[in-house]
This record gives structure tokens, C-alpha cells and sequence, in this order.
């Protein structure tokens, strides 16, 4: 990894191609609109691009784009759909380092953690790739005189709607299974942090992707988004981003009974017993909020700690957040940059007010640093109940807050205790409790003594109000196809002679 100084010189000229405004992708070809949005690096407030701001009718040419690309993408064997994702894949770490310079300056995320987010998109290409030729295959099921056969078909042109932390890794997740699957898309990138889905399609292009097949319109959620979510041409819509976003979408698609998969929002525990490895623990809860700026749907924002040990631990990890590297995000040595975007950040600060008049005490942080740019100290609250706002409200930033329990049951009914439901973390040596905590809990993925790792066959999703759906693996197709069923008569049944 170069020093600060390469990577300045790196994204200056990795940007620098931005600097004619970046045009939606349609069909191909590059779609400009009267009306335009900029880009700003949370930085220092620089505008990186001026971003066309597309609306109904640039969605209606790319829904028309995708439509027209359909049919001969759908019909593409699954072998040859295999070859080509995995050119995009080549393309893709062939520009790892372009993409994470312009990742960093879009959204803030360290160069340490983005400089690996290109080869996991390329990973997620490559893992749906391989899947490609069996996307179609069935089950025969068997019955007395019949025989039925399953199979799978592209829906057909599909919405993705991604947020701003992470895109582009998050634009891969959901873009290759279409892709993979025989779908057409039409994604809108979030206004935040759009850069990233415009090198996306462009390197999906060069690498042989047929024009309309994936086609990108900018623009705001509200009317962009929203033409989107309700166009009648598109027949699913993948969505990741906030709950409340969620509803909005659930009820834009209702007039054209949109297919809707959700990733939304979380206030993930991680619970710490006192028969833990705690030097483990400590290390796991320190990443998974510190790390990605706590941006990160899957952190663990809520540290449930047994009371036996609880000050112990959260000596440990105040220690240890108070000597996190918060810096510029193309500095190696940072680990937290700035937050995505001064009104993100006016969020994350309100909090620190929230947590002190609600008696939560701030053991380290809990302030902005700096006059220039969205830099906030990584900041841990202790002494705090489930009920206050800093344990029930996604933050959304490098926060955690510290919540004691006395045994199993009350860690367990504190777990619960959230409308959301996405992940949960375990550490006990217990191998029963273990069992017995992960039936209980309320979270689409749990992880047990172990940060999050993420393995791609595996389901993904949330509960409750983190999400409708998964997935990861086989998952992502049952989303992007429909399943039909053909039934052969294999004997002279008797048909009811109605009227003879
Ligand atoms: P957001 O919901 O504000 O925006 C996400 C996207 O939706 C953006 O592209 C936005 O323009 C669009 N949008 C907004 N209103 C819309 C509407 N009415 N119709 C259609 N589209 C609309 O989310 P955000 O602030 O960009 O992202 C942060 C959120 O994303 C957090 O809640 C985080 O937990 C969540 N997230 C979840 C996962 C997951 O896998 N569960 C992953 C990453 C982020």
C-alpha cells in the first residue's frame, strides 16, 4: 500500500476523469440530464463530481434499455454468462486500486478496508459466476401417474437500489447474482457516494458486458428511486439501506406487486459472558464497530457485557478505542476517516448530547475532531440502559454503547429488546448456553466466538426490521427467478367427464 503521498497523487488521477460530470449509463451510452447533483468528499468538503440527476424519465430509458437487453442476455448459455462474469471480475482487480482511491474519497472509508473492497467484488463476481450454468436446474418431483419438473427463469429486468457505505462492494453483492441469474439491471446508486457503480458499469463494459444489460441511473431517492421502484417494467427490486426506506419502497411497489428483497437497518449486540475468551471479545467488538467507520449495517453497536466482568471489559475497549488512528481515509495508518457527509455527521454528534442527558457516561470520545471535515472520535458509552436512544437508534458511526446483564435470561431478553434483528455475536466457552442463546435470538446471522466472517454460500439477511429475504449462495437466485412447474401425465389417468 503506498503512503499518503502516492495515494493523493493515485486518486488525484483516478478522479480526475470525473472531472466532466458523470453521465447516468443507459443502453450503453452515456445519458446526461438537464438537472445536476455534486459529489462532495467528507474530507474536506470538495466537490469531487458534478453527478447528473436523472428522474422518471431517465428511468423509463433505462427500464426500456434493460427490457431490450433481455431476451438475448436471458438466452446466453450459462457457461458463456459464467466466462464473461468472470472477465468483469479480471477487470475489476485490474482496477482494485483506482476503485479503493475513489472509494476513499467518496465516502470516507480508510484506504486500509477499501483497498480489499475491490478484490471482494470481484470475489462476489466470481462466486455467482461459477453458479451460472446451474441458475436454471430443477427438481423432479414424483407422483402417481405424473411427473413434475421444476426449473428456474430470469424475472426480467430488475431495480438495485444501494446506500452509501461501502458501494461498491455492495453494488457487486447485488448486481452479480442478477447478472448470474439471466437479469437485466437498472441500478440507483445513493447520492452520497456515487462514483464507484459509475467505474462499476464502465469496467463491466469494457470487459464484454452487452450494452443494457446493466444500466445506471443517478439521482435523488424520492423521485429517481421512487420512478424506479414503480416503473411497471421492472419486475423485482433488491434494495439495501435504512428500514424506514424500506416501507417507502414496499409501498411505491405495491400498484405493480413489485418482488422486494430488503437489507435494512441494525443495532446488533455483541454479548460478552465472563467465560469467554475476553482478549478475543475485546479484539472482536473493538473491529466490528471501529472498523468501516462503524458505517456498517452489520456492526455491533450494542456491547452486552456480564456484569461480573462488565467493568473490566469496557476498561479494555475504551483503552483501546481511544488509540484508534482516525485520520485521512487514504492515510495507511488511519483506521476511521471522516463520516460519509456533514448531515451524517450532525446525526452521529446529536447522540453524544442524547447519550449524557439520557445518564450514559462517555468513557472515551464522544466529541467532533478537527475544524475541517466530518471526523468524529471513536466514542464508547457505558453505564447504559436498553432503553435509551444510544442502545435502540442506529447510529450509524464509530459508537458503541456498553449494557450490563446479570445472566443468560437477561442478556438474552436485552438481545431482543430492538425492532431490528440482523446479526448478533456470541462469546461464551459454553457450548451448550451457546446453543441455547442462538435458538433464542432474534438475528438473521449469528456468529459464535468469531467476528463477522463472511462466507459466501451462506445465507444473508435479517429479522424483524432488518430485512425480507436472503441472500448469498442458491438464495440470491430464488430472488432474481421465478421457479415454475411442469407436470407430465405418465399414465391414462381418469379425467372427470363433466357433462358427458
Ligand atoms: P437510505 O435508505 O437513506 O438510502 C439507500 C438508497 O435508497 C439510496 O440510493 C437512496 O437514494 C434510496 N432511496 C431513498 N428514498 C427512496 C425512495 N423513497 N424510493 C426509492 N429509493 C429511495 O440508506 P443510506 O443512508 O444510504 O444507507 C445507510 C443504511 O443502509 C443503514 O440503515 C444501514 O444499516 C443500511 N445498510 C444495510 C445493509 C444490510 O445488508 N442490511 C448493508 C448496508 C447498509
Amino acid at each position: 500500500m503506498a503512503d499518503l503521498a502516492g495515494n493523493l497523487a493515485r486518486a488525484e488521477a483516478a478522479l480526475a476523469r470525473f472531472s466532466g460530470g458523470v453521465a447516468h449509463r443507459i443502453g450503453g451510452r452515456d445519458v446526461r440530464s438537464d438537472a445536476s447533483f455534486e459529489t462532495v468528499s467528507p474530507v474536506d468538503g470538495a466537490v469531487l463530481a458534478q453527478v447528473a440527476r436523472g428522474g422518471a424519465a431517465e428511468i423509463d430509458a433505462a427500464v426500456q434499455a434493460a427490457n431490450a437487453a433481455f431476451a438475448e442476455w436471458k438466452a446466453m448459455p450459462g457457461k458463456e454468462r459464467r466466462a464473461l462474469l468472470h472477465k468483469v471480475a479480471d477487470a475489476i482487480v485490474a482496477r482494485a486500486d483506482d476503485i479503493a482511491v475513489v472509494e476513499a474519497m467518496d465516502t470516507g472509508q480508510a484506504i486500509r478496508f477499501m483497498s480489499k473492497a475491490a478484490v471482494r467484488g470481484a470475489e462476489n463476481f466470481r462466486f455467482f459466476a461459477d453458479k451460472a450454468p446451474e441458475a436454471c436446474d430443477g427438481q423432479t418431483l414424483h407422483a402417481p401417474g405424473q411427473v413434475n419438473m421444476t426449473s428456474r427463469r430470469p424475472i426480467g429486468p430488475v431495480g438495485v437500489i444501494t446506500p452509501w457505505n461501502t458501494p461498491f462492494m455492495l453494488s457487486t453483492w447485488k448486481i452479480a447474482p442478477a447478472l448470474a441469474a439471466g437479469c437485466t439491471v437498472v441500478q440507483k446508486p445513493a447520492e452520497f457516494s456515487p462514483l464507484t457503480a459509475r467505474l462499476l458499469v464502465e469496467i463491466a463494459e469494457e470487459a464484454g458486458l452487452p450494452p443494457g444489460v446493466l444500466n445506471v441511473v443517478n439521482g435523488f431517492g424520492e423521485d429517481c428511486g421512487r420512478a424506479l421502484t414503480e416503473h411497471p417494467g421492472i419486475r423485482a427490486v433488491a434494495f439495501v439501506g435504512e428500514s424506514a426506506t424500506g416501507s417507502h419502497i414496499m409501498r411505491q411497489g405495491a400498484d405493480t406487486l413489485k418482488r422486494v428483497h430488503f437489507e435494512l437497518g441494525g443495532k446488533n449486540p455483541v454479548i460478552v459472558f465472563d467465560d469467554a475468551d475476553l482478549e478475543r471479545a475485546v479484539d472482536a467488538a473493538v473491529f466490528m464497530i471501529y472498523s468501516l467507520n462503524g458505517e456498517r449495517c452489520t456492526s455491533s453497536s450494542r456491547l452486552l457485557v456480564q456484569d461480573t466482568v462488565y467493568d473490566e471489559v469496557c476498561a479494555k475497549v475504551a483503552e483501546r478505542a481511544a488509540r484508534i488512528r482516525v485520520g485521512h481515509p487514504l492515510d495507511p495508518e488511519t483506521v476511521i476517516g471522516p463520516l460519509i457527509h456533514p448531515v451524517h455527521e450532525k446525526k452521529v454528534l446529536s447522540y453524544f448530547e442524547k447519550a449524557v442527558a439520557e445518564g450514559a457516561t462517555i468513557a472515551t470520545g464522544g466529541k467532533k475532531l478537527g475544524e475541517t471535515g466530518c471526523y468524529v472520535a471513536p466514542t464508547l458509552f457505558t453505564h447504559a440502559t436498553n432503553e435509551m436512544a444510544v442502545s435502540r437508534e442506529e447510529i450509524f458511526g464509530p459508537v458503541l454503547t456498553a449494557i450490563p446483564f446479570r445472566d443468560e435470561a437477561d442478556a438474552l431478553r436485552i438481545a431482543n429488546d430492538t425492532e431490528y434483528g440482523l446479526t448478533a455475536y456470541l462469546w461464551t466457552r459454553d457450548l451448550e448456553r451457546a446453543f441455547r442463546m442462538t435458538s433464542a435470538l432474534e438475528a438473521g446471522m449469528m456468529w459464535v466466538n468469531s467476528e463477522n466472517v463472511r462466507h459466501l454460500p451462506t445465507p444473508f439477511g435479517g429479522v424483524k426490521a432488518s430485512g425480507i429475504g436472503r441472500d448469498g449462495g442458491d438464495w440470491s437466485f430464488d430472488f432474481y427467478m421465478e421457479t415454475v412447474n411442469v407436470c407430465f401425465a405418465t399414465t391414462e389417468h381418469r379425467i372427470p367427464r363433466l357433462g358427458g
